[in-house]
């Protein structure tokens, strides 16, 4: 049975055996922080990247999708603040050469301090190292990683080099080489997917006839060269992002930013985690954008961790593009007959922070033991509606017909969601595998199917077993996945 402290390395190993998540180009070592999602980790993640975007755009009066371009203009960037400001401080060990964002150094010095009993001591770096984040004072956070003496975890040592700024945006070449020279044609892979919702806010509020307020919604990759990059899918160095920016009457921000929070951690709350699993962390040291920030946490097997970021970033970045690109971002608002440039708040969450979120929420080990015989199952007890496979179709033999009803059950479900039949293996097995995908419902077609049309319906969860009628599998199925 994994404690908490190995959970976190059970289900990365559960992942891969399972097929949801491999190392990126693992033949050849994998590359770090990249990973690619198998067969049923892409189904999860697709069903998780759909009810979020259903949530956000088909349910709401007022949200619309898009989906902009990887590459963008490099003056988006500049204009953005990322090619000056998209930097974490980060420190060298000079014994070891290991290389550390400052703020996870001292984090996790202070959760050390925490476990040790030490907590106001740690409340205190933190308080400390907050303050001099806010003042970018540099000299000032080496300062306070001496004077509590934190060591690099290789080396052991407190050699450090002063703390410097890491630019994180990936860079490439654009077009042909020819016009290299002149160094213009560097573009950036996007750190993040919300400026090309600012570089498009005219064109979907002209041609959708968008009246304020309303949102423009994105889920679409994003890329950072993260200078700490090892906590699997938590932190990667290619990921994919599910953004809204929320545009607004200026003055109105307050209560659309209070409105987002609470409406965000609603739909965190409908994937059927329980509140004290979340919590809502303010931001002290704002971004560069930022009129108010927080994050919503929720508590992975390695702590509390940001998996989404609500932010009221003002007219930050559409005034920023009306500058650069010399183009009017304002709207005409016909109720007061003024024209202005919009206020924005924006939801981000990472689509890969919450699978791993809804992974770590779902799996169990149970302990199955009897006095007579000992037995466990692991099982990821995902909500139907974001179970990789909601229905597995089992006979139980090879022959006497039963693989052709379950067939026939198959080609009536499989247009509705997704299926998956199985004939090989003693049924147990078959039920253990399902449990370990997260499969909500199994169905055995058994004798007693020939004679009465009846299956057993197992339920994954209770694993109470009952018997239904064969035309109303796709109903029950239905009326949990909606
Ligand atoms: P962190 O402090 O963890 O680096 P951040 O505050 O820089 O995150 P944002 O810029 O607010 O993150 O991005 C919005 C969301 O995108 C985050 O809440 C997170 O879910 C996701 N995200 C950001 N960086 C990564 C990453 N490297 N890997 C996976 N998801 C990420």
């Amino acid at each position: 049975m994994a404690t908490e402290t190995n959970k976190f390395q059970a289900i990365i190993s559960h992942c891969k055996e399972y097929g949801f998540i491999f190392p990126s180009s693992e033949i050849y070592d994998g590359l770090a922080a990249v990973y690619d999602y198998g067969q049923w980790g892409s189904e999860l993640k697709k069903n998780i990247r759909e009810y979020w975007w259903k949530s956000m755009t088909q349910l709401q009066d007022n949200i619309v999708g898009i989906d902009a371009a990887i590459f963008m203009h490099p003056t988006t960037w500049k204009a953005s603040g990322h090619v000056d400001n998209f930097n974490d401080p980060m420190i060298d060990n000079k014994d070891s050469k290991k290389r550390y964002r400052v703020d996870h150094l001292i984090e996790g010095y202070a959760e050390k301090l925490k476990a040790d009993g030490n907590t106001q001591k740690a409340d205190e770096l933190i308080a400390a190292m907050e303050a001099l984040q806010s003042a970018d004072d540099f000299a000032g956070l080496k300062k306070l990683i001496e004077e509590y003496k934190i060591s690099c975890a290789v080396s052991g040592t407190c050699n450090w080099t002063d703390v410097r700024q890491f630019n994180l945006m990936f860079a490439t070449e654009f077009g042909s080489t020819a016009s290299s020279e002149d160094g213009d044609n560097k573009v950036y892979l996007r750190p993040e997917t919300a400026q090309g919702i600012f570089v498009n806010f005219l064109n979907v509020q002209k041609t959708g006839r968008m009246k304020i307020p309303f949102g423009i919604a994105q889920v679409g990759k994003a890329f950072r060269n993260e200078i700490v990059a090892r906590q699997f899918i938590f932190r990667m160095r290619e990921f994919e992002q599910m953004e809204m920016q929320f545009f607004v009457r200026p003055g109105t921000e307050g209560e659309w930013y209070e409105y987002w929070k609470e409406t965000r951690m609603k739909w965190h709350l409908s994937l059927g985690i329980p509140k004290e699993h979340y919590r809502f962390h303010d931001h002290v040291k704002l971004a560069h954008y930022a009129k108010a920030a927080c994050d919503i946490e929720y508590e992975f097997p390695i702590g509390f961790k940001e998996v989404e970021g609500i932010h009221s970033r003002g007219d930050f970045d559409l005034s920023q593009h009306q500058q650069y690109s010399k183009k009017k971002m304002q709207y005409f608002d016909s109720e007061t007959n003024q024209n202005y440039i919009p206020y924005v708040i924006e939801t981000s969450i990472g689509l890969d922070r919450t699978v791993m979120m809804v992974l770590s929420e779902a799996y169990v080990e149970e302990d199955l033991s009897t006095p007579e015989k000992q037995d466990s199952r692991v099982v990821l007890k995902f909500p139907a509606k974001l179970a990789p496979i909601k229905l597995a179709i089992l006979p139980l033999t090879k022959k006497d017909g039963l693989p052709e009803i379950g067939r026939s059950i198959m080609e009536e479900c499989r247009s509705r969601f997704r299926c998956f039949y199985e004939e090989k293996d003693a049924i147990g097995k078959r039920y253990r595998r399902m449990d370990a995908l997260g499969t909500p419902f199994c169905i055995t077609i058994d004798h007693q199917t020939k004679e009465d049309n009846t299956v057993t319906i197992r339920y994954r969860d209770s694993m109470k077993q009952e018997r239904i009628a064969i035309n109303q599998i796709r109903e029950i199925v239905e009326n949990h996945i909606s």
